[in-house]
């Protein structure tokens, strides 16, 4: 097993801190030949224009896109937004998953917060009962899942925090500043 992490910006080392506790070989990508040999791909939080602007610089519009019909992959925050087909404003997005969402829809980076979440799949998946432990930085929610893209978990008001469409995931906040591994442990078994 080897999962690739995304690291044109961004905080790809904390995915491959966590990869790397759960015995996972990992890769950091930044061309189109990294992509080669991977089980799966990681795309971290950062800043999505960033990364948009950096992908289309160094060619990995297509290569990831392709990557994405026949692998796993998860875009954690700043990720889902590239992984989206709209984020309601001109920047490059992979437009890979049936989902729309809005940028820094909690407020500015002093609105940043934490919140326990349940998720009944990560529970299943893992065996565990208690509330997945989510932290959301300048984060964006998912506001529409729409074809085969449904919903993995929403606040008690409803915005929509992670949604799955098969084998790509996205999460508005950040399991790899935790030290909780269920997500990434559920990542791993969607690249299986
Ligand atoms: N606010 C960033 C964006 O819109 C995402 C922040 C993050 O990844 N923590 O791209």
């Amino acid at each position: 097993m080897k999962i690739g992490v995304l690291a044109l910006q961004g905080d790809f080392a904390e995915h491959i801190v966590m990869l790397r506790r759960l015995g996972v070989e990992t890769c950091e990508v930044r061309l189109p030949a990294h992509l080669s040999g991977l089980d799966g791909l990681i795309m971290p939080g950062g800043e999505s224009t960033t990364i948009g602007k950096l992908a289309v610089a160094f060619g990995l519009m297509d290569p990831l896109r392709e990557f994405g019909k026949n692998h796993a992959v998860w875009g954690t925050c700043a990720g889902a937004i590239f992984l989206s087909k709209d984020a309601r404003r001109e920047q490059p997005l992979l437009g890979m998953m049936d989902i729309t969402v809005v940028r820094n829809a909690f407020g500015a980076q002093v609105d940043s917060f934490e919140a326990d979440l349940d998720i009944e799949a990560l529970k299943q998946a893992t065996n565990t009962s208690n509330p997945y432990h989510a932290v959301f930085i300048r984060a964006p929610i998912i506001d529409s899942v729409s074809g085969a893209a449904r919903v993995l978990s929403a606040l008690p008001d409803g915005r929509i925090v992670a949604a799955q469409e098969g084998r790509l995931l996205a999460t508005s906040f950040h399991p790899e500043l935790t030290s909780d591994s269920r997500f990434h442990e559920y990542f791993v078994s969607l690249c299986r």
